[in-house]
């Protein structure tokens, strides 16, 4: 089994010399020196490379909607705000192997003739911090980037930006924004950054694993990339899995892979003494899918069809010792915290729902909060608010409302937590 992107993760990782030696910097080459910039789009396009970062959304078409006709700045930024609970992939790529980030946003820069790049990091990541620097450092030194890379008239910069530890920064148009020095508060989309970003230029956004598969793509081409995959989506994945599984981790492997394979197999199972409950398939801003849905390939259009949303792909499981209402209450009190407060379904809807679930988790719980909830899970849902975040909240409710209803009912009915006290 190939794992193209994981491969040459050492920590510490590779440096430019050693990762020259793996094949480093091929792509760079042959992109900048061999291709014009709208033949690496149509390769990236006909590769079918999902955005990793959650929402599946083409890269190669994504990268056709920047106009090349406008004279001015582009900018490319590499989203490493990886802040999605339970997600834990592109800190992998980012401190096992930056210079193949780095690689992949030189060529995506190529591509959409972007003449300075970001790597808008999270704050918390500090050691990755450290390396990306370093890596930076060392490509200038040797001519990948700065002024006429490869002795050729394409010239690119790169900065390495740290953000402010707010989960609000990681959707594309709040990150702009914090780019810019001004709050991080989203931006009406269309316009989409393609077509007005950074200061008002063409920009592509795109997330570390994603950005990490470019050199591939281009050194191996785009048959090879779909031929990873077990399904129409091109590429492997890194998924994760945690909980009380026996070996939680992440994989690279191919898109598509089931559920099964990955809780049973690759995580090992169920810790002695816990029973499988449900699982969020790609973070915590997904709908819960449970054992019926095992079969179910982990690809777009697979949890999609389940349910529920590929997302990160990083899994969290839920057993049948930790208390659902509990469990959700938890994601509530992040996503009402990282709330950026702009749009007031967001602002004030998500304190409601946590301080609901909070007082049926204590044993205050009334009959009618069941309906109340779920009617929080339309009024903050798709359409209604400004951005993501809270319709992504309201995922993991109305799934638990639908699978875990009895528990919540017990809640109501005895007046407690049924399954005693939780540390929250
Ligand atoms: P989105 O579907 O609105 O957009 C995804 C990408 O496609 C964006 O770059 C957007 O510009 C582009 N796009 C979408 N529609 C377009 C159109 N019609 N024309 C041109 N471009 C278009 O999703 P989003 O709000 O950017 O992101 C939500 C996702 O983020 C969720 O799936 C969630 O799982 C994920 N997420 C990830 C993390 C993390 O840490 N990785 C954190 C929070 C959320």
């Amino acid at each position: 089994m190939e794992r193209p992107l994981t491969q040459h993760i050492t920590f510490p990782p590779l440096g430019l010399r050693q990762y020259e030696a793996v094949g480093g910097y091929q792509a760079a080459r042959k992109a900048i020196r061999h291709m014009t910039p709208p033949e690496v789009t149509a390769l990236v396009k006909e590769s079918n490379l999902k955005g990793r970062g959650g929402a599946g959304f083409s890269t190669g078409m994504k990268w056709s909607f920047v106009p090349m006709d406008v004279s001015g700045p582009k900018y490319l930024v590499a989203n490493a705000d990886e802040m999605e609970p339970g997600t834990f992939k592109d800190r992998w790529l980012l401190e096992g192997n930056p210079h193949q980030l780095i690689e992949g946003m030189i060529v995506s820069a190529f591509a959409i003739q972007a003449t300075e790049s970001f790597v808008f990091l999270r704050w918390a990541y500090k050691a990755a911090a450290e390396e990306i620097r370093k890596a930076i450092q060392e490509a200038y030194d040797a001519g990948y980037l700065g002024k006429n890379i490869l002795g050729s008239d394409y010239s690119l910069d790169m900065h390495l930006h740290t953000g402010v530890g707010r989960y609000m920064c990681g959707e594309e148009t709040a990150l702009l924004n914090s780019l810019e020095g001004k709050r991080a508060t989203p931006r009406a989309k269309p316009p989409f950054p393609q077509v007005s970003g950074l200061f008002g230029k063409p920009t592509i956004v795109n997330n570390v694993e994603t950005l990490s598969y470019i050199p591939h793509i281009v050194n191996k081409g785009a048959a090879w990339f779909q031929s990873l995959s077990h399904t129409a989506d091109g590429g492997t994945k890194i998924y994760g899995v945690s909980g009380k599984v026996n070996k939680p981790g992440a994989w690279e492997l191919p898109m598509g892979v089931t559920m099964r394979e990955l809780i049973e197999e690759h995580a090992g199972g169920m810790k002695n003494g816990y029973r499988f409950r449900g699982v969020l398939p790609g973070g915590a801003s997904t709908d819960f899918l449970v054992e019926e849905h095992m079969d179910v390939k982990m690809d777009f259009a697979g949890v999609a069809a389940a349910g529920s949303r590929l997302g990160t792909g990083t899994m969290v499981v839920l057993d049948d010792q930790t208390c659902p209402v509990g469990f959700v209450h938890n994601l509530e009190h992040f996503f009402a915290q990282e709330s950026c407060g702009f749009c007031t379904p967001c602002r004030e809807g998500l304190p409601w729902t946590e301080k609901l679930l909070w007082a049926i988790e204590q044993g205050q719980g009334r009959e009618e909060d069941l309906a109340l909830l779920a009617s929080h899970a339309t009024l903050l849902g798709p359409g209604n608010t400004f951005c993501a975040l809270a319709p992504g909240a309201m995922e993991p409710l109305q799934s638990a409302l639908k699978y875990f209803r009895d528990d919540f009912e017990r809640h109501i009915k005895e007046q407690k937590c049924p399954y005693g006290d939780h540390i929250h």
